[in-house]
């Protein structure tokens, strides 16, 4: 499928903007980790697809590198308020379930369906993940990461796909990424 079609094709289906790259040209932070370790967040050991359960910074980095390409897919939403967790939570189900429609229908029409996500959030596959519970995950094959427990400089990838990261206080802006072209 070409460049240019996926990406008009992912603008069309309500992404702010959304582009190609090189998986050569993502930067990867490890020291990222420790922001997870602090958990602000609270999915640290709380969720099958989050540190330290899906793996170190490094084998994320391998899992990553075992794809040539990457299709970057950006959100822009307006907010009531940005300090809102409920809220920006709800809105990052929101990008995640359009990641994957708009991916479904890139795969329909060409994209190869061996790639892998690389999400806004937490794996929120379910209502509340069975990790707390210490229930196993249902849906192994499907859960996903986020963008820092990868590790990935989220604001290095913006600058080079061109998309303006800044939140301000009434707009927040999600990413994910769809992995392909294995090597
Ligand atoms: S699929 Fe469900 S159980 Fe597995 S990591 Fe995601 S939310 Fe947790």
């Amino acid at each position: 499928m070409r460049e240019e079609d996926m990406i008009a094709a992912a603008e069309e289906a309500g992404f702010a903007k959304a582009a190609v790259m090189s998986t050569e040209d993502l930067e990867f932070e490890h020291e990222f980790r420790m922001f997870c370790e602090q958990n602000e967040c609270g999915n640290y050991g709380n969720n099958y697809g989050c540190p330290p359960y899906c793996g170190t910074p490094e084998e994320m980095e391998n899992r990553v590198m075992q794809y040539k390409k990457a299709v970057v897919f950006q959100s822009r939403t307006p907010v009531n308020n940005i300090f809102d967790d409920a809220e920006t939570k709800q809105i990052k189900k929101i990008h995640t379930r359009m990641t994957l429609r708009t991916v479904e229908a890139l795969r329909k029409n060409g994209l190869d369906d061996n790639g892998m996500y690389v999400m806004c959030g937490p794996c929120n596959m379910c209502e509340e993940c069975k990790m707390p519970a210490g229930e196993p995950c249902v849906q192994e094959q499907k859960r996903f990461s986020c963008l820092s427990a990868y590790c990935i400089d989220a604001a290095k990838m913006a600058k080079h796909c061109n998309m303006d990261m800044q939140w301000n206080g009434d707009i927040v802006s999600f990413f994910s990424i769809y992995l392909y072209d294995k090597k």
